[in-house]
């Protein structure tokens, strides 16, 4: 059930401030996407299998989530890709007071101002505070800005500015995204100057651009993910209370940004994961929490045969090198086969 008291500061502040105080969790409607993001961290893309939730699985994913006390969102893959199962998970979800407080898009349903009049509309009357989308270089080679902006228009129409949770750039300067990742100059900068976390696609279609260091080079970027705190190794990604995003997928696997199944909903509810602690999840993530991406490849190489690189980008990238490897023996650790085909 949702709170109320977390209703009343989302009245209050928004869905954007709420998350940021609150941190975040999410349903991964299905990996499938409409589009294919070069810098996607989860490999979603158009020709995935048409694994998805069903709208009674997604209402009781939705109960579970507000029991974490974060703000609860749908998102995907491309969730809006699937809308007749979404609108009847999310109306039965109102109906048991779980609506999600928003939803992800990528903006490509939006070909017109009718249907995202019609989607908004219906998600405004089932609960819904808002919505975030997505918008940049890599959204924008695929779908066209002006969708983005429209989606943009009619969140802040319908929930107000706090509710918008996307960019505020200039829509000058929104329709010059696609120009990026037409110049191949222009995209190796913008790869540079913004490195995405080097896994899942993003490794495979980005990586090229960045500089490469032994995998033991002091100074080896960390991670692309925004580090706010000082902390040892992965810790932040795992620990509970700085954690900012968990996960339930289509398979009820509980995971984090990582790719990393830290349980699974036929067992363990993500409440009581929070409360046992997910950086104790299993030895894989001790040793990420304590040693950081090094300590995993070197435990992979010792007890697992893995062959260490002589040269990466990130320290995520390691990090995806060798959780390919070990999947061979962990499968249910690392996957699903979606994240890491
Ligand atoms: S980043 Fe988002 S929109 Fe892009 S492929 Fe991944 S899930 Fe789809
Ligand atoms: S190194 Fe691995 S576990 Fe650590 S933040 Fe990067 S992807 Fe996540």
């Amino acid at each position: 059930m949702r709170s109320s008291e977390l209703d009343a500061l989302i009245d209050e502040v928004g869905i954007v401030t709420a998350s940021a105080r609150r941190h975040v969790a999410g349903v991964l409607f299905t990996y499938r996407c409409t589009i294919q993001c070069r810098h996607c961290c989860f490999g979603c893309r158009t020709d995935l299998p048409d694994a998805v939730m069903t709208p009674l699985q997604l209402a009781g994913v939705l109960a579970l989530l507000h029991e974490t006390g974060r703000v609860v969102h749908v998102a995907g893959g491309e969730a809006m890709m699937y809308w007749d199962h979404l609108s009847e998970g999310i109306r039965l979800a109102h109906l048991e007071g779980n609506a999600p407080y928003f939803i992800e898009t990528n903006c490509s349903f939006a070909t017109d101002d009718a249907i995202v009049e019609r989607r908004l509309g219906f998600l405004a009357d089932h609960g819904l505070r808002g919505v975030l989308a997505s918008s940049d270089p890599y959204h924008q080679e695929w779908v066209p800005p002006e969708r983005f902006l429209r989606v943009r228009e009619w969140t802040i129409r319908r929930f107000g500015e706090q509710n918008f949770y996307g960019s505020k750039a200039a829509a000058e300067d929104i329709m010059a995204l696609p120009q990026v990742t037409a110049d191949e100059e222009r995209l190796r900068q913008h790869v540079r100057s913004h490195p995405p976390v080097m896994v899942g696609t993003a490794g495979r279609k980005l990586a090229q651009y960045l500089d490469r260091r032994a995998p033991d080079d002091p100074a080896l970027p960390k991670a692309g993910w925004r580090l706010q705190r000082d902390l040892p190794g992965c810790l932040e990604q795992f620990a509970s209370e700085p954690m900012w995003e968990l996960h339930v997928d289509p398979y009820g696997n509980i995971q984090t940004n990582c790719g990393i199944i830290l349980g699974n909903t036929a067992t363990i509810t993500p409440a009581q994961l929070l409360a046992q602690g997910p950086e104790h999840a299993n030895r894989f993530v001790e040793r990420l929490c304590a040693e950081g991406p090094l300590g995993l490849a070197r435990l992979a190489h010792d007890e697992y045969g893995f062959e260490m690189p002589e040269s990466v980008t990130q320290g995520c990238e390691l990090c995806f090198l060798v959780r390919h490897h070990l999947r061979q023996s962990h499968p249910h650790i690392f996957g699903p086969t979606e994240v890491y085909a």
